[in-house]
């Protein structure tokens, strides 16, 4: 057999496959297990965006190849959005590309900014592409630690101006997959402060913007002034908007790296299905009110979650913002592997161990909150009723 690229050893299959190894091995057992693994909304999108898709799935215009950038209308939408949401004027021809979700971009950025050798500045624990994306390329990884007592933020005055003056990247991402943590208007200026002085370019990745909790409302990292002279915000419909089946997103932003990032990209893809493009039209540009309710629906769930493993003994801070609990492991377990693997064999109930995410991850497991509230309350009884923490 031919010699596989030395890239391929450097990523993981991951965590994911092993946990689903074991579920199935428990669910033999005959205790079918709650999934709180995966990252994927639950919940269909709204009617209208349905509609729309039905719709544009009947012009026979839309099975030609789509316009690299993506549709001007999207464009126009997106930047409409983005004046709405954040008050942030957006130049919908240079300042906005369709991507074929989020992670496309998060993908392929490195492609058109990383050589061999150069320094990229990655949140520990954060998203796989982060880093996977930089090592694909052929750069290197300075894991900037996301610690509780610090909110979760990196402490950007601790990152030895040596490292900082070598770095070309700098990624965040608020709200945050796994971490829940938010970040607020202080921290990004500092941010940009910082990517200023050490000629950084600056990645924002704001998946989880719309999935805010008790009234918390997560800023645009472009709303600081000079963001977009040093960077780019990454947005989602897949969490937004329940679309994640459907692949699309955007990168708004500074218009050379919107540039440079289509230039791969339009070598590579030949963009976003047209339909899937207008169902992302009427997301943007229809009736809101879906978007809040989802959000009170992820914030009903983390409140289940939270108060009933209370009960149970198990303290875990209740999130700002995004999809997930990322919670301490109880005392008397020493891995988080270790409590993720007993929580599934007794309680059946599937959680993702940190260090997954990043060494610093050891030590918590990520719940996901994608199920409906009886299939947590019956999490949190069979937890209550295996475990005394
Ligand atoms: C889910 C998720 C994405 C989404 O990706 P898409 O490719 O748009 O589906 C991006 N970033 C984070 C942190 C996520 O959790």
């Amino acid at each position: 057999m031919v010699q596989v690229a030395r890239r391929i050893e450097l990523l993981t299959t991951g965590i994911f496959s092993v946990m689903e190894a074991k579920k199935r091995e428990v669910e033999a057992r005959g205790l079918p297990v709650i999934n709180l693994g995966i990252g994927s909304p639950d919940r269909p999108p709204a009617p209208h965006i349905k509609a729309a898709l039905r719709a544009g799935i009947e012009k026979d215009v839309n099975y030609r190849y789509p316009v690299f950038e993506g549709c001007l209308e999207l464009r126009q939408a997106i930047a409409r959005w983005y004046q709405r949401r954040f008050d942030v004027e957006l130049d919908p021809e240079r300042e906005v590309l369709v991507l074929m979700g989020s992670q496309d971009g998060l993908a392929h950025l490195a492609w058109a900014y990383i050589e061999a050798g150069d320094l990229a500045l990655v949140p520990d624990p954060g998203y796989p592409i982060y880093s996977a994306s930089i090592l694909l390329a052929g750069g290197e990884l300075y894991p900037l630690p996301l610690k509780e007592e610090n909110g979760f933020l990196p402490r950007l005055e601790d990152i030895p101006a040596e490292v900082a003056r070598r770095a070309k990247l700098l990624t965040l991402n608020y709200p945050s997959n796994p971490v829940a943590a938010v970040a607020d208007r202080a921290f990004f200026r500092q941010a940009v402060e910082f990517a200023r002085q050490y000629d950084l370019l600056v990645c924002h990745d704001a998946a989880y913007s719309e999935l805010a909790f008790d009234g918390f409302k997560p800023m645009s990292f472009l709303e600081v002034p000079g963001a977009r002279e040093v960077g780019v915000e990454f947005h989602s419909c897949s969490k937004s908007f329940n679309m994640a089946g459907c692949r699309i997103g955007f990168v708004v932003g500074n218009q050379e790296v919107i540039a440079n990032l289509n230039k791969i990209k339009s070598n590579i893809d030949y963009g976003v299905f047209s339909a899937v493009q207008e169902a992302a039209i009427a997301a943007l540009e229809g009736p809101q009110d879906f978007v809040r309710e989802n959000a009170a629906t992820y914030q009903k769930r983390r409140d289940v979650l939270v108060e009933g493993l209370a009960e149970a003994g198990w303290q875990i801070p209740k999130p700002k913002g995004s999809m997930f609990l990322w919670a301490r492991i109880p005392a008397g377990f020493s891995t988080s592997m270790e409590f993720a693997l007993t929580l599934l064999e007794k309680a059946g109930v599937l959680v993702i161990p940190g260090h997954a995410f990043g060494a610093q991850g050891e030590g918590y497991v990520r719940i996901a909150l994608t199920q409906e509230v009886p299939l947590l309350q019956e999490a949190v009884a069979r937890i209550k009723a295996n475990f005394h923490f």
